[in-house]
């Protein structure tokens, strides 16, 4: 009986059965009979799959919050995390009003005027002088006067110092000296330098007579920018304050730390963040040192001063070079040159103002990135290319601006850049995992249109479809392509003496003989194809020649269903088949003159006695 071939134009060559089984998610052979019949089963397995696939989501999506986690903790992305803090400081508007501070440059035009560094400590001793009787709240020097000035000089500083009492000066931790003597001009170490240090500052009868010292420890972070200062620095029986931070603590009358500030530089291992705003000739009121020296003269002669000394009364006068070779420079978050002096003033103003930023907690931390990332696990769940991507901008800009939010107002710096990572990650792990799950879908839904739910060979319209194709190609590359039809032999009684679910085992068990003995591991052009042809009938096409065909296929598939053992509730079924082949001839360009010959021959074949092979050429 043979089946109407219809020539599809050109139909395009889809997944065959070849490359379809890789992705095939439903086994072509299912074991559980009960489980091919219906929509019903269909769509409850289509409900398991996406439980399924939910699942897994869920499983990688945490994976990849802890692995994010364990990042976090490692501080390898830290520096990120800095370079967004700096775009938070250069963005956050910042306007210091009416600051309590007043910046005294030495600059090249001072050093014209008075002469070459290091000036001899009068000239300091004149310079505190002057500001005291302006009314200056302090006098903070940013490094200690020369120890070789003559000991007049250091006179007349002692005086000036005794009459101030609100001059600051600095004190640094250096490497003690080794202790050497001399031998014949060879030096004898006595005393190693490594290991020991000494607070090296102004001499010991200045000290008593200054309102305060304080050291200027401000180590740059990793990435080589100053970010923070240490709060406090002890060696031996002293301890000093940041000098900035003891001017501005002393002009508050704060006798201790306020709690705040214990807090911020607590959360930083002693370190305190300067409160960096903008640039910073822009942040203080700035005078020069010879202007100040001359305005003073003028006062003296009776004339009117180029500065009025009113600009100074209360204010904390920071002394110190900005400009020049004796400039120290550091990299800041908002300046790449900031002079130390003024990083000094900053501090002072960080803690005047009491703006203390307190870096949040790991703790706190990864609690926020553990909510982050399970809230994008559970949108990104129901993956949508543009919502999704949506979704992720509208997270991330939200983040952002919360995290600048905080630090802006509150003093918090939440990491910004952590949770981004977290949340596009799991972002393009949702993207690649819902074009998994829609490939599977997309092969599954092929395999449910194109297999026999029974057997879990193609079925006949998918064979057709395909066999209209590769005729066209066989003829067009002089290749041959054979057909063979196979029937089982006295199915009816099989049926009839086991039952029909007998008939389904021995159809199930002869389907995947026959898929055994085909062979499909070649080319896509290569390999043959074999379909259910109707109810115990199937069909192969082979890439071969009509012999080959009937030899190596048609009758290995016939030895191999005699040979093999069919069991059905403990008795034996004796299962044997029929089969017929044929191929197609060159003047031929529909596939119907062949499969009719096909099945003249199986018809032959069962008219002969069956369980053979017979061909039509
Ligand atoms: P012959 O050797 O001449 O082929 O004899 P036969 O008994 O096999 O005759 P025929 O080909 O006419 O029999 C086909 C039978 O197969 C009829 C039908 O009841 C049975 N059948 C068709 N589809 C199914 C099926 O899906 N399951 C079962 N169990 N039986 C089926
Ligand atoms: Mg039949
Ligand atoms: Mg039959």
């Amino acid at each position: 009986m043979p089946v109407p071939y219809r020539l599809v134009s050109n139909p395009p060559l889809q997944k065959t059965s070849r490359n379809a089984d890789f992705l095939s998610v439903t086994s072509p052979f299912p074991d559980q009979p009960e489980e091919t019949s219906g929509s019903l089963f269909s769509r409850t397995r289509s409900v398991r799959i996406l439980k399924r696939s939910d699942l897994m989501h869920l499983v990688y999506s945490f994976l990849i919050i802890l692995s994010m986690l364990g990042l976090l903790a490692s501080g390898k992305t830290t520096k990120l995390e800095y370079a967004m803090l700096d775009i938070f400081f250069r963005a956050r508007p910042m306007a210091i009003e009416n600051p309590a501070i007043a910046l005294i440059e030495i600059g090249p035009d001072s050093l014209e005027a008075i002469g070459r560094w290091p000036w001899p400590g009068h000239y300091h001793a004149e310079m505190i002088r002057i500001l005291s009787r302006w009314n200056a709240a302090a006098i903070v020097f940013d490094r200690a006067y020369s120890d070789s000035d003559p000991l007049l000089d250091s006179t007349v500083l002692t005086k000036a110092l005794q009459e101030s009492g609100r001059v600051y000066f600095p004190v640094t931790l250096e490497s003690k000296p080794a202790k050497k003597i001399w031998v014949h001009s060879l030096p004898v170490e006595l005393e190693a330098a490594e290991g020991s240090k000494i607070w090296s500052g102004p001499p010991a009868e200045h000290r008593l007579l200054l309102k305060g010292l304080g050291q200027m420890e401000a180590p740059a972070d990793p990435d080589g920018i100053l970010r923070s200062v240490q709060v406090s620095q002890a060696w031996g029986a002293q301890a000093y304050r940041y000098l900035g931070i003891q001017a501005a603590l002393d002009y508050r009358g704060q006798k201790t730390e306020p709690p705040e500030l214990q807090k911020a530089a607590r959360a930083r291992e002693g370190h305190l963040f300067i409160n960096w705003a903008g640039a910073w000739q822009r942040l203080f009121p700035r005078y020069a040192y010879a202007e100040i020296i001359r305005s003073d003269q003028a006062m003296q002669r009776g004339l009117k001063p180029v500065l009025d000394p009113q600009k100074l009364a209360g204010k904390i006068c920071f002394i110190g070079f900005t400009e020049g070779e004796n400039a120290e420079y550091r990299v800041t978050p908002v300046n790449a040159r900031m002079p130390v002096l003024a990083v000094l003033a900053l501090a002072a103003q960080t803690a005047l103002d009491g703006a203390y930023l307190r870096p949040a907690s790991f703790e706190f931390q990864a609690a926020l990135m553990l909510f982050f990332g399970i809230l994008a696990t559970l949108v990104f769940a129901d993956f949508r290319n543009l919502r999704s991507a949506l979704i992720l901008l509208g997270l991330a800009l939200a983040w952002v601006l919360l995290s600048f939010l905080f630090f802006w107002k509150a003093g918090l710096w939440i990491y910004a850049v952590q949770p981004l990572l977290l949340v596009s990650a799991l972002f393009i792990f949702s993207a690649l995992y819902a074009h998994v799950v829609a490939v599977r879908e997309q092969s599954r839904l092929f395999d449910l249109a194109t297999r026999d739910g029974l057997t879990g060979l193609f079925v006949i319209r998918y064979f057709r479809e395909v066999l209209n194709q590769m005729v066209q190609e066989c003829r067009a590359e002089g290749r041959p392509l054979s057909l063979i039809l196979m029937d089982i032999d006295n199915f009816k009684a099989i049926n009839d003496t086991f039952g029909h679910p007998a008939g389904d085992y021995v159809l199930k068990k002869t389907a995947h003989i026959v898929q055994s003995v085909i062979r499909l591991k070649r080319p896509v052009k290569e390999a043959d194809l074999a379909a259910r042809y109707g109810g115990e009938e199937f069909v192969v096409m082979v890439m071969g020649k009509l012999q080959d065909a009937a030899d190596k296929v048609g009758e290995r598939i016939r030895e191999a269903v005699e040979k093999a053992h069919f069991d059905w509730e403990g008795k034996t079924i004796k299962v044997t088949l029929s089969v017929g082949a044929a191929c197609l001839h060159a003047d031929e360009k529909i596939p119907d003159r062949m499969v009719r010959r096909a099945d003249e021959a199986l018809y032959h074949a069962k008219r002969t006695g069956k369980n053979k092979v017979c061909q039509s050429p």
